[in-house]
């Protein structure tokens, strides 16, 4: 049998800076990277378009089966709608069902010698068995004002209030759904990012992974 492809999981809350340490480690480890948030934002993303509800069951699965995997760079995909819509459509099993197979395949798919994944549940549903798990947290304020210069950045003309206002709700929607609900494994490294800048958190998980 073929010795499995070595996964570090990276799970958190929004904006806490999971994705920039994840994608840095990636590049520095040369292991594949896959932003899990992106598969959901996606799902999102299609129903928008279309005009429909995010709460649409039926064809947030359609969405989800038919998914092109290899149409992940959208930037639209960053903006606040598939932002919003995302928590909604992951909070439905069928969904998540349908975008197991995936993200399991991935890291023996890509060719790499190891991957990371990022999102809510890597550590606890999709690679419980991954080599190494973090969980990466900051201050809600922090993370609402981080997102925020974000979505500045992107042209968006959008105010902190309703920015935290939104990442409160996703935040209690992600924690609280009964289907893979966001949360540490019990065995995941706590990184909390309020007080540290990207450099300083990459060095940090790399510590982790050196030490291992
Ligand atoms: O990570 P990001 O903020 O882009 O994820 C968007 C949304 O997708 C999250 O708020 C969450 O509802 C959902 N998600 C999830 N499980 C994952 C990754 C993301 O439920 N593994």
């Amino acid at each position: 049998m073929k010795k499995p492809v070595p996964v570090i999981a990276i799970d958190g809350t929004a904006a806490s800076g999971k994705g920039t340490m994840a994608r840095r480690l990636a590049t520095h480890l040369d292991y594949a990277y896959l932003d899990t948030g992106l598969l959901y934002r996606r799902v999102a993303y299609t129903l928008f378009e279309k005009g429909l509800p995010f709460e649409e069951a039926d064809a947030a699965l359609q969405a989800a089966r038919t998914l092109d995997a290899t149409k992940l760079d959208d930037p639209a995909l960053r903006g606040p709608e598939a932002g919003r819509g995302s928590s909604i459509v992951a909070a439905m099993p069928t969904v998540r069902l349908a975008l197991y197979d995936f993200q399991r395949e991935f890291p023996a798919k890509s060719g790499k010698p190891g991957a990371i994944l990022d999102g809510r549940d890597i550590g606890t549903v999709i690679f419980p068995e991954a080599i190494l798990k973090f969980y990466v947290d900051a201050d809600q304020a922090e993370r609402a004002r981080r997102r925020h210069k974000e979505l500045l950045g992107q042209g968006l003309d959008v105010f902190y209030e309703k920015v935290l206002e939104d990442m409160k709700i996703r935040d209690a929607r992600d924690a609280g759904r009964p289907d893979a609900p966001m949360k540490a494994a019990p065995d995941a490294i706590h990184i909390d990012t309020t007080h540290m800048g990207p450099d300083e958190v990459f060095q940090e998980a790399l510590k982790y992974i050196q030490d291992r």
